[in-house]
């Protein structure tokens, strides 16, 4: 899982090159729509890169999106480890990516508290939906 997570890293630090310290650092600023477009753009191009030169772990693709397999275990591949949620839509699924937590979780928990988030907090006694 760690591994994974460092390639995901790997992706944000192209990104933040390319738009600068705020991107990544700040992502309360900028999470809007249009970012997010650009961020979810900007993480297809490079993982379509990368799969070349990245180690040797599977990969799949989830609607143009290519992530390493085991980030999506089969276990809780569609469910916010947060609340329990299946996520079926597409952008949900990339804020299961991004977050590690469904869009209601992350408006809930994350939205105003991502720092927090980023050092490794979650909630505690979520009643889960499952
Ligand atoms: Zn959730």
């Amino acid at each position: 899982m760690e591994k994974d997570w460092d390639y995901i890293a790997r992706l944000e630090k192209a990104i933040k090159q390319k738009y600068g310290d705020d991107a990544v650092q700040n992502p309360s600023k900028f999470w809007d729509e249009e970012k997010e477009k650009e961020y979810i753009e900007q993480l297809k191009e490079l993982a379509k890169k990368q799969i070349d030169v990245d180690d040797r772990s599977e990969k799949i693709e989830i609607d143009g999106f290519l992530v390493n397999k085991k980030l999506v275990n089969k276990d809780n591949k569609n469910n916010c480890p947060i609340c329990g949620t299946k996520v079926k839509l597409r952008d949900e699924r990339i804020y299961l990516l991004r977050w590690q937590c469904c869009k209601t979780c992350y408006a809930q928990y994350v939205e105003f508290n991502w720092e927090r988030w980023t050092e490794g907090w979650r909630p505690e006694n979520v009643e889960k939906n499952t």
